[in-house]
């Protein structure tokens, strides 16, 4: 969703418009602009991932927008990144008591604004995405998204495969899941392959996570049913 967010600009002042326009559209991003406050409130149609909002607009000023943006379900978790003019330190306060994500003061550094909009958007594409967050289980720790496993402290990659079967089992510890279901789960009704690609994968992933392969503590075999990822305290 990063590279290909849509970014709804409330700016008054046309150079610090373009300037926005020209750092965000240099990420990648997808840029929606709007003059005043009645014409952004027209733009959150559009559906933007993400509000730079300037404090002081004609019309209706950033902290109503702010308001507003926040009182209406359909955009009431919309980040919102206040942009205010230096001297305004008081506006800064307000600012975040009206509900903004962040602030940012004028002039800024282009490279900062980037950053923290990378930042608030990261952070909003976890909070949407409960599967993103990190994952334990004994010395297990997953972190989605990453395809990252650590066991204890030490990093292993894995396979998107192996990580989806790794998934499923941490998420179902204790339980055993046949074949069919992981083979479902992980690989999808469209793929063509027996059961046995499954016991490939889990071995593979053994290698990886448990100290003795041959000897296996945390992925057990239930044998004539499947696989059990073994509880722990
Ligand atoms: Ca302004």
């Amino acid at each position: 969703m990063v590279g290909l967010a849509k970014i709804l600009v409330v700016e008054d002042e046309a150079p610090i418009v373009e300037l926005l326009r020209f750092n965000l559209e240099k990420e990648g991003y997808r840029v929606i602009i709007a003059y005043d406050g009645h014409e952004a409130l027209n733009k959150l149609r559009e559906n933007p991932d993400l509000v730079l909002l300037d404090l002081m607009l004609p019309g209706l000023d950033g902290m109503e927008i702010c308001r507003r943006i926040r009182g209406d379900a359909a955009t009431s978790r919309l980040p919102v990144i206040m942009l205010t003019a230096r001297s305004q330190e008081a506006d800064k306060v307000l600012g975040l008591e009206t509900g903004a994500d962040d602030y940012i003061t004028k002039p800024f550094s282009p490279r900062e604004l980037v950053a923290r909009v990378k930042a608030i958007l990261r952070r909003a594409t976890m909070e949407a995405s409960p599967e993103l967050e990190v994952i334990r289980a004994g010395p297990i720790t997953l972190r989605p998204g990453r395809y990252e496993v650590y066991v204890g402290d030490r990093r292993q990659d894995l396979t998107p495969k192996e990580f989806e079967l790794l998934r499923h089992l941490v998420l179902n510890a204790g339980k055993v899941l046949n074949r069919d279901y992981l083979l479902d789960k992980v690989w999808g009704y469209d793929y063509i392959a027996d059961t046995r690609t499954v016991d490939v994968h889990i071995r593979y992933l053994r290698q990886k996570i448990e100290a003795d392969p041959s000897n296996p503590q945390l992925i057990e075999t239930v044998r004539g049913v499947g696989y059990r990822f073994r509880e722990l305290a």
